[in-house]
């Protein structure tokens, strides 16, 4: 048995084999080559062990799944052999003198833009296909295999480090726990693992070759067990059951009212990244989403995602929620949250940088698009729009212009919006000092402590080496807290946590103390939240 320590991000029992997260590196580099026909050779190489693997994935399939989803892969190989992609990749190579790598991957991006622009539905979606054939002829020409998890059954997915955008290809079903080497306490996986309710560690240095070997996650001591003996297992799966049965209690406290034992009543909201996480806020009676990080549709998408596109995703969101308040806060990308097709250039600073609201009042047809689609599904449930990384007064101005100027849009188009609080995220410093000023200004505030954390601490989130210099409960940010509670109510907004400290059970009771009106957590943490509330006693 080999037993190795990390930090633990969220505690829990993991049972199961070990699923190793691999990165294939997929940047396509042009180069220049001598004998175009030896590159073409070496092409259609590659397209027939494409074509081999496909057939294995084809078999496969039909013997797990059947015929129709098994058929997948039978075009795939068909496609590699049409005679336009074909031509294509040749006629690069031979005229341009390139890498066979470079000609499969321009080839590949014209014809998924063809596709993708056409009107016919199922021709649209052949986009896709193109870009996965094009994807493991390149991964085959360059040797670096496919970026993912080899998975089948659920799974503990150890890995490097893993990027936001890696995390949204994940099949979250088939993970049980996530164990990293890199990544710090406050990246976005921890948040996800959080959101996913499963026990998670960072800088867990482990070795190489435990792919499907059996392992433990215990998240309570951060450690990892691989290749328990029997013992040890055994005692692992009864602990596992009293968290069951614990969690099971918790249950209890669904439908129940968040109030102090003196009658204070508070709001308690959850936090998602799309669509598919309202499952699990309802299933933990959460009042409302207090933040939904619209920019996962960005990183999950492989472009712009079109006013359609966003406009579905927020109404079944509004609608789901039933007439309870969905908090959308507009693109938060940049920094870690990086999506290739918006094309930022490398900063020297991503925290400090070109990200979030700088971006959005820098490109209005990104903000506008998203702003349309928001207000259009407001039509169908009670939505609130805020928007993140303000540092000042005339931002919120320029926002709040852009959120008009797209009512007035609709109203000329005649298509119906609803009633919309607008709001802002505390962040930065800058604006918890003028929070007088902007509470006059906006309906509520949500603050973002994750961020306002790192900018007053001068401290990376993202960099497990300051992990123990992190101090949400320094003075200085409950100091900000309070300040912020208090400005809201003067300026007559409410106001709220979003960022990870609104979870902090030790705090619960002093930001009820403050004045809160609203804390929004992760799914998995409201009910713990529920029972931290009902257990205070302010008077
Ligand atoms: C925060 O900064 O606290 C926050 C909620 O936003 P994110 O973690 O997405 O940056
Ligand atoms: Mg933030």
């Amino acid at each position: 048995m080999i037993e190795l320590e990390g930090k633990s991000v969220f505690s829990g029992v993991a049972i199961g084999p070990i699923a190793v997260f691999v990165k294939g590196d997929t940047t396509v580099r042009r180069e220049s080559i001598d004998d175009p026909e030896a590159e073409i050779a070496r092409y259609h190489e590659a397209k027939e062990k494409a074509k081999d693997q496909l057939q294995v994935l084809y078999e496969k399939a039909l013997k797990e799944v059947g015929e129709e989803s098994a058929f997948l892969f039978q075009s795939h190989q068909m496609m590699l052999d049409d005679l336009d992609y074909v031509e294509g990749v040749e006629n690069i190579i031979r005229t341009q003198k390139t890498n066979a790598e470079y000609a499969v991957a321009t080839t590949g991006d014209n014809m998924a833009e063809l596709f993708a622009m056409m009107d016919d539905a199922y021709m649209k979606e052949r986009a896709a296909d193109v870009k996965d054939i094009t994807n493991r002829v390149v991964g085959i020409l360059s040797g670096a295999g496919a970026t993912g998890m080899n998975a089948t059954e659920p799974s503990i997915l150890l890995a490097d480090d893993l990027a936001p955008s890696e995390t949204v290809q994940l099949d979250k079903s088939l993970v049980l726990s996530f164990v990293t080497r890199h990544g710090s306490t406050n990246s976005h996986t921890a948040i996800l693992a959080r959101t996913m309710n499963i026990p998670a560690l960072i800088g867990v240095d482990y070795p190489e070759d435990v792919e499907g070997k059996m392992a433990i996650v215990d998240g309570a001591i951060g450690k990892i067990l691989i290749d328990p003996d029997e013992a040890t297992l055994s005692s692992y799966r009864k602990k596992k059951e009293e968290e069951e049965k614990k969690a099971a209690l918790l249950q209890e406290l669904k439908g129940k009212e968040n109030v102090t034992k003196d009658g204070r009543k508070i709001n308690l909201y959850a936090n998602i990244g799309g669509v598919k996480d309202v499952a699990s806020v309802l299933e933990n009676d959460a009042g409302g989403i207090g933040l939904f990080r619209s920019e996962f549709l960005y990183l999950e998408s492989d472009g712009y995602p079109t006013e359609e596109e966003q406009f579905t995703a927020y109404k079944k969101v509004a609608e789901l929620m039933a007439g309870k308040k969905v908090i959308i806060r507009t693109l938060d990308i940049g920094a870690d949250k990086q999506v290739d097709y918006f094309e930022l250039d490398k900063e020297e600073n991503p925290a400090l940088g070109y990200r979030a609201i700088r971006i959005c009042l820098t490109r209005q047809d990104v903000f506008k698009t998203q702003l349309r689609a928001i207000y259009r599904a407001s039509h169908y449930g009670n939505i609130a729009i805020m928007f993140p990384m303000i540092i000042s007064l005339d931002e919120v101005k320029k926002c709040k212009n852009m959120a008009e100027l797209v009512q007035r849009e609709l109203d000329a188009e005649e298509i119906p919006y609803g009633d919309v609080e607008l709001g802002i995220m505390i962040e930065t410093p800058a604006a918890v000092m003028i929070s007088d000023e902007l509470a006059k200004e906006v309906d509520f505030f949500s603050v973002g402590t994750n961020d306002l954390t790192q900018y007053t601490l001068a401290i990376d989130r993202q960099n497990p080496k300051l992990d123990d210099f992190y101090d949400s409960h320094h003075p200085a940010i409950l100091k900000m807290l309070k300040m912020i509670v208090d400005n809201a109510h003067a300026g007559g907004a409410w106001a709220g946590i979003c960022g990870e400290l609104g979870a902090d059970v030790s705090l619960t009771e002093e930001f009820l103390r403050m004045g809160f009106d609203e804390l929004s957590v992760s799914p998995s943490m409201i009910l713990r939240v529920r029972e931290a509330v009902r257990n205070t006693d302010l008077s």
